[in-house]
């Protein structure tokens, strides 16, 4: 059986970046906080948690004083900022420079008078912090039918959550654009309300799809190894189980089954943006080892 390893998987670069801050940081100081889990891979987690690294929930941030604490690539709003300024908190910020990026866009589009759309998880870190740049003002929205939540009469931008499926995207552009026109022929509006739809899904993601399928149809079996909250993580899964079906989402080696290694002779392992090299390395042994048919 031969066990691979998807070349284009793991880290994106803005992760490897946190990571590298965090543990640059470390060196120096022996604790500090990390704001939410620093990646959605817990093994990752215990192993920066061996260094000194102590996950803390915006609760517990409220009662800290005078400590150093790290942002981690999803960004925060700027009421973090302004908590840790009043409250002597030292920030390590380790926002991605593409989730800046995005930020500063939504704050000019704010700024200027637009009815700013999310395409996210309301939920999702990243979306808070960028929510929170328009102090609260954004409409945020997951799919073609919640875009009845948008006024069709304000002009309006459409960003996305960086992680998100460029499809849907374009179909929700597509949804609103087609809103825009109905309100302006129903009104004999004579010019067309202002709108634009601003493709924010990051390329560390989006180029993956490809790359990804080809990989996915490449072998009989296909491990993908990510975080269960990892929202990068679930849609990359869904794809390799789109192209192959015989795709199998775990957390590490202790979740994998000798049942779907049976009669297989090529097994693909890939993993999310937040999948550490080393963890799918071991996934390749532990399959290797344990599921490998012996020779006689
Ligand atoms: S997926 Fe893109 S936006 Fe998100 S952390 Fe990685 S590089 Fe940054």
């Amino acid at each position: 059986m031969k066990v691979t390893v998807d070349q284009h998987s793991g880290f994106c670069w803005g992760v490897v970046r946190t990571v590298e801050i965090a543990e640059e940081e470390l060196k120096a100081t022996p604790r500090m906080y990390s704001l939410g889990p620093i990646i959605h891979n817990p093994r990752e987690i215990d192993r920066l948690a061996q260094k000194g690294l102590e996950t803390i929930s915006h609760q517990d941030f409220a009662q800290l004083r005078g400590q150093k604490v790290l942002i981690r690539a999803h960004g925060e709003p700027p009421s973090t900022y302004e908590l840790a300024r009043k409250h002597n908190i030292t920030l390590v910020d380790a926002t991605c420079p593409v989730v800046t990026k995005v930020q500063e866009r939504i704050r000019k589009f704010h700024d200027n008078g637009y009815q700013v759309v999310i395409f996210g998880k309301k939920d999702h870190a990243e979306v808070i912090g960028l929510v929170g740049v328009t102090k609260g003002d954004a409409v945020v929205i997951k799919s073609v039918e919640e875009t009845s939540k948008v006024d069709p009469a304000r002009k309006t931008v459409l960003f996305s959550q960086t992680t998100m499926d460029k499809p849907t995207f374009y179909q929700i552009a597509d949804a609103l654009r087609e809103r825009i026109k109905e309100l302006e022929v129903g009104t004999f509006e004579e010019s067309a309300v202002d709108f634009h739809a601003k493709d924010t899904i990051c390329g560390q993601v989006s180029g993956r799809d490809k790359k990804l399928r080809e990989f996915a149809a490449k072998n009989e079996v296909v491990v993908f190894v990510a975080g269960r909250n990892s929202s990068n993580g679930k849609v990359l899964y869904e794809i390799c189980r789109d192209t192959n079906p015989r795709s199998y989402l775990i957390e590490d080696e202790t979740e994998l089954k000798g049942e779907w290694f049976e009669e297989r002779d090529t097994v693909g392992i890939s993993g999310a943006t937040s999948t550490p090299q080393w963890l799918m390395e071991r996934v390749k042994l532990a399959i290797e080892n344990i599921f490998q048919p012996a020779t006689v």
